[in-house]
């Protein structure tokens, strides 16, 4: 009864449910007073001021889920809209340290991929850092099947996948957070704070 008096101060209910809980409301007091309850609580959120939510607020969020974890669609699309706001932050730090350390500063950060492939002949890793051109990062291959590339990146929100013998994506490209490509393969997240 509850879920319905919210639905109908909230303009969601059909009229015939309209017109039930109205007759219920006539001989009910504990949903009179539920009613009048949320209508109040209404009228006081209506007053409040809005909240503040840090601008790298999703990037966060985003780079702490669990393993594996899908993400949907309209997900992903805040965190994009997060991670502009957050590279704009980003320049303005960045010009900050040029002009307050000279000789220092402003290179991005080092990140090493790593990507466990035995059979494969050749690994290349494409994402939002190489305009997805895989031939950019070819990745070295390690003595234990595994392959290597060491990136320097500036600060931000990065998708990426690995391309196996030119010609597959890997699956499971990242032990972090994989969010949909779209064609229904996978992509990694590498979120480098600032
Ligand atoms: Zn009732």
């Amino acid at each position: 009864m509850e879920l319905l008096v919210q639905d109908y101060l909230d303009g969601y209910l059909l009229p015939s449910q309209q017109q039930d809980l109205e007759e219920h409301l006539a001989g009910c007091p504990a949903c009179r007073e539920e009613l009048v309850r949320l209508q109040r609580l209404e009228e006081r959120l209506e007053w409040s001021p809005p909240v503040e939510v840090p601008s790298d607020l999703a990037v966060r969020v985003a780079a702490r889920l669990p393993e594996g974890r899908y993400m949907p669609g309209w997900l992903v699309g805040a965190i994009r809209g997060a991670a502009v706001g957050l590279s704009l932050l980003s320049l303005v730090v960045l010009v900050v340290l040029i002009i307050s350390q000279p000789g220092g500063g402003g290179r991005g950060r080092q990140v090493e991929l790593t990507f466990y492939a035995p059979n494969a002949t050749s690994v290349m890793v494409a994402g939002d850092f190489n305009d997805w051109n895989p031939q950019r990062h070819a990745m070295r291959r390690t003595g234990d099947g595994s392959w290597n590339l060491t990136l320097n990146l500036p600060p931000g929100l990065y998708q990426y996948n690995f391309l196996i013998d030119h010609r597959y994506w890997a699956e499971r490209p990242g032990e972090g957070a994989l969010v949909s490509d779209g064609f229904g393969g996978r992509n990694a997240l590498l979120f480098i704070e600032g």
